[in-house]
């Protein structure tokens, strides 16, 4: 893969790179990610945090996680685009919100979870493998 991986949100005012193959990817469909995006699922990519570079002003609104953890989401506060989270105690991985890389195309989900909580109109994968919940005790 090509790195650095870059992205940003719709405005451009805020922009990241990665410097790091991504660690896994995977569609969340829970209710608090549809919420949050506006869409049926959120695509997340998982990086290492430590290869995550972020430019410009970002705003973090927190929402607790079914593990009891807090889910830092941040967005642009000028255009509204969802970019990535942070984990209150996962705090080595950082999720980027797939949609919003240059080049989405070299995402590749490997599992969809939450999938007890999608919508009727939601198409997925059905190679994808699906968890009801979380795909970890998280
Ligand atoms: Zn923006
Ligand atoms: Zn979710």
């Amino acid at each position: 893969m090509k790195l650095p991986i870059t992205g940003g949100c719709c405005c451009g005012a805020v922009r990241y790179e990665i410097s790091a193959e991504p660690l896994g990817g995977i569609n969340c469909h829970c209710r608090t990610c549809q919420k949050s995006v506006g869409a049926p699922y959120l695509a997340v990519m998982f990086v290492p945090a430590t290869a995550l570079a972020i430019t410009g002003k970002y705003k973090e609104y927190a929402t607790l996680a079914a593990s009891g953890n807090t889910l830092y989401r941040g967005f642009c506060p000028e255009c509204g685009s969802s970019l990535f989270a942070r984990n209150s105690v996962f705090t080595e991985v950082r999720p980027i919100a797939a949609a919003t890389l240059d080049d989405p195309g070299i995402f590749k989900p490997e599992k969809d979870i939450w999938v007890s909580d999608a919508q009727p109109w939601d198409y997925m994968d059905p190679n994808l493998p699906k968890f009801a919940g979380n795909f970890s005790n998280h």
